[in-house]
């Protein structure tokens, strides 16, 4: 296995903005740093919401912004049978539940961490009626799974202090959604097992994702996959120091290049130059 590869995973859900360039100045330059490789992967799982003309926008997006990677891509849509096989496999050791509760019911429940299945008469009926439903990872069935090892689940965070070991906690997450009614996967299983399958050893990521790694750990258990090391980087922020707006930071990178703007100068923009 490579000593350090990363991946760039967005997901084609609209345009690139800023806040996509400095995640990936940061994810290339990690590499560059350890003398490592970074992959990229396109995370278009969200059919409804993905397009063709945004993965294409990705591609030209970063070679615009001098990044290359190996070839081929890894493009998630095509792969949803493997994902399919993990949640196949997640609910033959009843390790997951059909969950027809929307989020605020969930929200409602006294005890969220446990929002547990529902009763087989109530569920048949529910499918009769073709409800909606997510199938959920039932936490309490992983941790009665792997016994003792839950107290010790922990991983690793690249910090500027150096690697720090963090104790992990699935239950911040609940019960997470590992796929739907209409959809092989979501995004935690999805980005496990590619993390997984293509040896990635690092992730470098914003902060937005600080707790993935949680419930990240545990699947990386429940499959006996290799756990990789984080690295969370802070999010954009104006030059007063404030973070950007929603609308400042949607910009779209291809509509800044179409207004004369250059790579160099979003280097410069985002402390990269
Ligand atoms: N596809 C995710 C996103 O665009 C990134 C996930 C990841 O880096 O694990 O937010």
């Amino acid at each position: 296995m490579a000593r350090f590869r990363t991946r760039f995973a967005p997901s084609p859900t609209y345009y690139l903005h800023l806040g996509h360039a400095l995640s990936a100045f940061h994810v290339w330059r990690a590499a560059a740093i350890a003398g490592g490789e970074v992959l990229l992967r396109i995370e278009d799982i969200d059919t409804t919401r993905c397009r063709p003309e945004y993965t294409q926008a990705i591609y030209d997006d970063l070679e615009w912004l001098g990044f290359t990677w190996p070839e081929p891509v890894r493009v998630q849509s095509e792969h949803f049978p493997d994902f399919a096989q993990c949640v196949s496999r997640l609910c033959d050791e009843g390790l997951a539940y059909r969950c027809f509760r929307t989020r605020a019911e969930l929200a409602a429940l006294q005890n969220p961490a446990t929002p547990g299945a529902h009763a087989p008469d109530e569920e048949a009926a529910l499918l009769d009626e073709d409800r909606p439903y997510a199938w959920r990872l039932s936490l309490q069935a992983a941790r009665e799974k792997i016994g003792a090892e839950w107290e010790s689940l922990s991983y690793e965070e690249q910090t500027p202090q150096g690697v720090i070991t963090r104790q992990a906690d699935p239950e911040c997450h609940g019960d997470i959604v590992i796929a739907r009614k209409d959809s092989p996967s979501a995004y935690h299983i999805a980005a496990t097992h590619d993390d997984a399958l293509q040896g990635v050893t690092h992730i470098v990521r914003g902060e937005d994702l600080i707790e993935a790694p949680h419930i990240h750990t545990l699947l990386q258990t429940l499959f006996d996959w290799p756990r990789p090391i984080y690295q969370h980087h802070a999010l954009l922020l104006d030059q007063d120091g404030q973070k950007l707006s929603k609308r400042q930071q949607s910009v779209p990178l291809a509509s800044l290049r179409a207004d004369g703007m250059t790579a160099d100068q979003i280097r410069q923009r985002l402390g990269f130059s």
